[in-house]
């Protein structure tokens, strides 16, 4: 509860892993939401106030009694999150990286006890990854003087926290009070199968997954997929080529990782076994609890090890994709190649557009503001000139400096630093996306018109159906603060606004709202 605990490969040997310990313990979305006094910000604070009393009533506890137990453990929380990175900080991943040995943790910080913290986690490592040591540093000395009483009632507090949604209805309305009304502007409870479901999805999701893919994937769709990838690639490699701000060996070592990318399409090629998970009808609290307990096994069990990278990171029915730094490897699970993203049966304008800028988008990922200081084998190690990284940087800047200018509610702008690889990885994955779309039939042929639009018309559009969304406002303020991706329409017309072929396929002219001469146009990738 007091921080993050992960096995994962370790960021400067790839092929091995390593426990990693991450800064964590507080109860609002980040560290901001504790020093920030606008109204928003304190509106959610007293929310969280609110649902931290409750819980406390629901267990037992007086009003006036919870009510003076929150203000401690707030005011301990505080204390934590002026220790933490914020999540700008957090994006650098060299000082965000650093290995120790355990018996130097032992010295450095003797209040962690950290031998008996690895037994209790039941590992066994001579060393591991402090992520963010300040924030070890002040846990360290908040252990020793912070009362006990106050310790105690803080694991209390986040021990029915954390078991909230999957408690009985009291608690369920209480956690939703706060994490959907409050921080995010929900109305509405899901109903049960939903959450239910999102529940088995998290836990036991490849075995919710082999069901999923026998109704929803096609041999065809697979087909389609690896023919989409290898134009993209090919067409990324190409426009490598074709930079004019990198130098020739550099582009020899960009192009080298871009061919060494794995590819995951689909589903994985051995599913995880749950055998050891007990599910009993009755009780839905300890069928999560079984499937926890299994699922941390099988994470540890890692440690020793060398990474099996045929792992994947997401469910199969999950509507997403990802790019992994260490692994060197794009990923697709079946559920985002479903319409509006892809359709086997749709023309190459529908899919370029659509998932074929999401694949663009994961491949330029290898090559953003974290990706790009890892190399083919998965390390964090340098593989630039020094003056092809400088102009690299220079030109993140550009991006962060053009997103920070986008306002979405009232005073609430993006925030250009935070989203940068995001953004790098939208303007990136059109411009692949829309040259590998040039390599088809479809794309060569301009005159061709289907419902009144030109192939580049129906690609473009494509591109913007698949972001169609709504939100509320709460929603899009926790988002900005926290979700390293810029607000769906500012993935529209972010990248657009930087295309020059958009601009021709729809005739944007000077004086238009979204025009930027062609000089001001950013073009990384
Ligand atoms: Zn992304």
């Amino acid at each position: 509860m007091l921080f993050d605990f992960g096995v994962y490969p370790d960021d400067k040997n790839s092929m091995a892993t390593i426990a990693v310990f991450g800064q964590g313990g507080l109860g609002l979305p980040d560290r901001d939401y504790y020093f920030k006094t606008d109204a928003a910000t304190q509106a959610v604070v007293a929310a969280y106030k609110t649902y931290m009393q409750k819980l406390l009533m629901l267990t037992g506890t007086d009003s006036i009694t919870a009510g003076k137990q929150v203000e401690l453990v707030y005011a301990l929380e505080k204390q934590m999150a002026e220790s933490h990175k914020t999540n700008v900080a957090l994006r650098d991943p060299q000082t965000n990286y650093h290995k120790m040995a355990v018996s130097q943790l032992a010295k450095t910080m003797p209040n962690l006890q950290w031998p008996m913290l690895l037994k209790t986690l039941n590992i066994q490592v001579d060393s591991v990854n402090v992520q963010q040591p300040d924030f070890f540093a002040k846990l360290n000395q908040l252990i020793v003087t912070q009362p006990l009483g106050t310790w105690q009632l803080y694991l209390r507090l986040h021990t029915i926290n954390s078991a909230a949604r999957i408690l009985s209805a009291p608690f369920v309305q209480a956690s939703f009070n706060f994490y959907g009304k409050a921080l995010s502007g929900q109305t509405q409870m899901k109903p049960r199968w939903e959450s239910v479901y999102r529940t088995i999805d998290s836990q036991i999701g490849e075995a919710l997954g082999q069901l999923y893919v026998e109704k929803y994937f096609t041999k065809e769709a697979k087909q389609r997929m690896d023919a989409l990838v290898h134009n993209l690639q090919t067409a990324f490699a190409q426009r490598i080529d074709r930079l004019d701000w990198m130098s020739d060996s550099t582009k020899q070592k960009a192009k080298e990782k871009l061919q060494a990318f794995i590819k995951k399409i689909g589903y994985p090629d051995k599913w995880r076994d749950y055998s050891k998970v007990n599910i009993d009808r009755n009780h839905y609290f300890n069928n999560v609890m079984a499937a926890e307990a299994n699922n941390y096994q099988y994470m540890i069990q890692k440690l020793g090890k060398p990474v099996d990278r045929t792992e994947w990171e997401m469910t199969p029915p999950t509507i997403n994709a990802y790019y992994n730094p260490l692994y060197n490897e794009i990923v697709f699970p079946a559920g985002i190649l479903q319409f509006p993203f892809f359709d086997p049966k749709a023309d190459d304008a529908i899919n370029y557009g659509g998932i074929g800028m999401v694949i663009g988008h994961e491949m330029t990922h290898g090559f953003d503001d974290q990706g790009a200081q890892y190399d083919k084998e998965g390390n964090l190690k340098n593989w630039w000139s020094k003056a092809d990284y400088d102009q690299f940087k220079n030109k993140s800047q550009q991006v962060v400096h053009l997103y920070n200018g986008f306002t979405v509610l009232d005073t609430v702008h993006v925030n250009g630093s935070l989203t940068t690889g995001e953004n790098m990885a939208d303007i990136g994955g059109i411009a692949i996306a829309y040259d590998a779309f040039k390599m088809t039939n479809e794309g060569q042929d301009s005159t061709q018109k289907t419902d009144g639009f030109t192939p580049d018309q129906r690609f473009f559009l494509s591109l913007a159906q698949i972001w169609r969304s709504k939100e509320k406002d709460a929603y899009t303020r926790r988002l900005i603060n926290t979700d390293p991706h810029s607000p769906a329409m500012y993935r529209v017309n972010g990248p657009l606004m930087n295309f020059t072929p958009f601009y021709k396929a729809f005739h944007v002219v000077p004086g238009n709202k979204m025009y930027l001469p062609e000089n001001e146009r950013i073009k990384i990738w």
